[in-house]
C-alpha cells in the first residue's frame, strides 16, 4: 500500500516584484498598433489579481506591422553578420544584467516557480550566444562539389526569407520570444511575433531589450491577440514558426500550404519515460519528478507516461510518491517553491477533466489529484495516476499539466510498441546503467529527442543538435544549423569553366556520349574510393 503524503505548502508571502506599473505602461506602448486596439485585461495566476491591460490588435494592424517589417528588412539584410552578432551578444549581456526584473515579470504572467523562470533565462542566454557566434560562419556562401571535378565552380548562398512570423504559446514566454526571433534575425530577416495574449508583457520586454542592444526599430515587432490575429500573420508573413498545439499546427500548415510559404511547427507531445530493470532508482525518481512537474507539467517535452520494469515497479512507485508528496507548492518570487501554478484557465480545466475522467473510469490516484485554490486560483497538485487504461483521455491525449501515469512492464519489445503507438513523437527518456543498450533502445523510439538518464534538458540544451517532433508533434526543427537554415532561402550559383558541361558544340553527340559514359564510370570508382562505400 502506498502512502500519500501531504504536499508542502508555502504561505503566499508575496514580495514586491522588481517590475513597476510604469514599466508595464511603457511596454504597452510598444505593441504594433495602428488603430485604437481593444483593451484586454491580464490577470496573474499567482493571485488572480489584475496584472495590466494590453491593447489587442486587429488583422489590419498585423498587415501594417508586416509591411513596416518588410520596409526595415532589406537594410538589415545588408548589415554584416558579425555586426548583427554584436547586437545579439549585447542583448545577451543585458538579459543577464536585468534578470531579476524579467524573472519576476515572467513569474507574474505565468504563475511558474522561480526555478522554472530561471530555466527560461538560462536557455534564452544560451540561444543568443549560440546563434550570435555560429551564424556568421554558417551564413557564409559555401563552396560545394560542382559537376565533374573542376568543370564548374559552385556555391550555395543563404538569403533571408523576408518577414518571419513567430506564433507562440504562454508556457515559456521568455524562451519563445528569444529562441525563434534570434536565429531569424541573425539570418537577416525581420520578425513579427504574436505571443499568447497572457504573456504579452514578457515578449514586449524582450523586444525593448533587443532595441536597447542596438536592433534597428521596425525589425522586431509584437502584435497582440488570439487565433484571428495569428491567422492574419500566416496570411501575410513569408515564413511561420509556430509553437503550439497539434490542432493549431494543422490549421496553420493548411493556410501556409495555400500560400506556399515555409513553416516550422513545434507541437504537442505525450512523452514517455522508460525505466529499465538496471536503472539507478533514485536518479530515475528525481528525473521523473523533474520531467513530469517542471513548470507544473506545462512543457512540450514534459513526461506524461512512465513505464517501469516490473522488478523495480513497487520500489520506484513508493519513492516517486514519497518525493512528489513532499514537493513545496506556492506563489513566491524566491526559490522556496518547487512547483508553481497553471497559467491559464483552459489548461486548468483540461487537467481537472483528465483526472476526473480517469478516476471515473477506474484509475487510482497515488498522490495529488486536487486543485489548490488556497494557494492561487489555478494551482493543481502534482498528480500520479496508476491503473490507467486506453479508454481514459489521459492515456493518449496530451494533458499539459502536472499529471503523470505509471505503467508496469515486463517485456521491452511490448513496451516499445506501446510507446510508439502514440500519434505524438516529441521527446522520450530512457533510464539504464547500460549506455550501449540505452542508445540502441533510444534509436528505436519514434521521437525527435531521446534523453538517456535525463528527462528533457540534456537534449534541449544541446544547442548544436536539432530539436523537434516526429509524427503529429511537428514539422521542421529548431536548434542547430537547421534552426537557422529554415529561415533562409538557399540559392545555388554555378560558374562554368574550361569546357561547356553539356559538351562543346563542335563535338559530335555520339563522341560526347562515349566520353561522358567513360567519365561517369571513372567518377563512380573515384567516389566509391573517396567515400569508402
Ligand atoms: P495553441 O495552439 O492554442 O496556441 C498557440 C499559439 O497559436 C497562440 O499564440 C494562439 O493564439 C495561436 N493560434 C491559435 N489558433 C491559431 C490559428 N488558427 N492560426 C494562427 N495562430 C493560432 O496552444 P497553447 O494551448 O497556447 O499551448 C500549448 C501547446 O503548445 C501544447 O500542445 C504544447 O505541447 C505546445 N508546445 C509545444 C512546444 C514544442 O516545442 N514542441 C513548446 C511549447 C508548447
Amino acid at each position: 500500500m502506498i502512502e500519500t503524503g501531504r504536499l508542502g505548502v508555502i504561505n503566499p508571502a508575496r514580495e514586491t516584484p522588481q517590475f513597476t506599473p510604469e514599466l508595464l505602461e511603457r511596454l504597452v506602448g510598444r505593441v504594433s498598433l495602428f488603430g485604437p486596439g481593444t483593451p484586454h485585461t491580464l490577470y496573474s495566476p499567482f493571485d488572480g489579481k489584475i496584472l495590466g491591460v494590453i491593447p489587442l490588435c486587429t488583422p489590419e494592424d498585423v498587415q501594417q506591422a508586416v509591411q513596416r517589417a518588410r520596409r526595415a528588412q532589406p537594410a538589415w539584410a545588408r548589415v554584416d553578420t558579425r555586426a548583427r552578432a554584436r547586437i545579439v551578444l549585447r542583448f545577451h549581456d543585458l538579459l543577464l544584467k536585468r534578470q531579476a526584473e524579467i524573472l519576476d515579470l515572467t513569474q507574474y504572467e505565468t504563475g511558474k516557480a522561480r526555478r522554472d523562470a530561471q530555466e527560461e533565462l538560462l536557455d534564452s542566454a544560451i540561444v543568443a550566444q549560440f546563434y550570435a557566434t555560429r551564424s556568421p560562419g554558417w551564413l557564409r556562401p559555401k563552396r560545394t562539389g560542382g559537376t565533374f571535378v573542376g568543370l564548374t565552380q559552385t556555391w550555395e548562398y543563404r538569403h533571408p526569407v523576408g518577414v518571419v512570423g513567430v506564433i507562440s504559446p504562454w508556457n515559456y514566454p521568455l524562451v519563445m520570444a528569444v529562441s525563434e526571433p534570434i536565429p531569424a534575425l541573425m539570418a537577416g530577416n525581420a520578425v513579427v511575433l504574436k505571443p499568447d495574449p497572457q504573456t504579452t508583457f514578457t515578449a514586449l520586454w524582450v523586444q525593448a531589450l533587443m532595441e536597447e542592444a542596438g536592433l534597428p526599430p521596425g525589425l522586431f515587432q509584437i502584435v497582440t491577440g488570439g487565433a484571428e490575429v495569428g491567422e492574419a500573420l500566416v496570411a501575410t508573413a513569408d515564413f511561420i514558426a509556430l509553437t503550439g498545439s497539434t490542432p493549431t499546427g494543422r490549421k496553420v500548415a493548411r493556410q501556409a500550404g495555400e500560400r506556399l510559404i515555409g513553416v516550422s511547427l513545434e507541437l504537442g507531445g505525450k512523452n514517455p519515460m522508460l525505466v529499465l530493470e538496471d536503472a539507478n532508482l533514485e536518479a530515475a525518481v528525481d528525473g521523473a519528478i523533474h520531467g513530469a512537474f517542471a513548470n507544473a507539467g506545462q512543457l512540450c517535452v514534459s513526461l506524461e507516461r512512465i513505464y517501469v520494469h516490473e522488478k523495480i515497479f513497487d520500489a520506484f512507485a513508493r519513492r516517486f510518491v514519497e518525493k512528489t508528496s513532499a514537493l513545496r507548492l506556492g506563489a513566491t518570487l524566491d526559490h522556496r517553491s518547487q512547483m508553481g501554478s497553471l497559467t491559464v484557465q483552459r489548461q486548468f480545466d483540461t487537467v481537472l477533466a483528465h483526472v476526473q475522467d480517469a478516476v471515473a473510469k477506474g484509475a487510482r490516484v497515488l498522490t495529488g489529484g486536487r486543485p489548490r485554490p488556497d494557494l492561487g486560483p489555478l494551482f493543481f497538485e502534482p498528480t500520479i495516476l496508476t491503473e490507467v487504461t486506453p479508454e481514459m483521455r489521459v492515456y493518449n491525449e496530451e494533458t499539459f499539466g502536472p499529471v503523470v501515469s505509471l505503467y508496469k512492464f515486463s517485456d521491452v519489445e511490448q513496451v516499445l510498441a506501446l510507446i510508439n503507438q502514440s500519434e505524438y513523437g516529441l521527446n522520450a527518456s530512457v533510464w539504464t546503467k547500460d549506455l550501449g543498450k540505452g542508445r540502441a533502445l533510444a534509436s528505436r523510439i519514434q521521437a525527435g529527442t531521446v534523453n538517456i538518464n535525463e528527462s528533457y534538458a540534456a537534449a534541449w540544451a544541446s544547442m548544436d543538435a536539432t530539436m523537434g517532433g516526429f509524427k503529429a508533434s511537428g514539422l521542421g526543427r529548431r536548434h542547430g544549423k537547421e534552426g537557422l537554415y529554415r529561415f533562409t532561402e538557399v540559392q545555388t550559383i554555378a560558374i562554368e569553366r574550361f569546357v561547356p558541361v553539356t559538351g562543346p558544340t563542335w563535338l559530335p553527340r555520339g563522341w560526347y556520349g562515349r566520353i561522358v559514359t567513360a567519365a561517369l564510370k571513372a567518377l563512380k570508382w573515384l567516389s566509391r574510393w573517396w567515400y569508402r562505400v
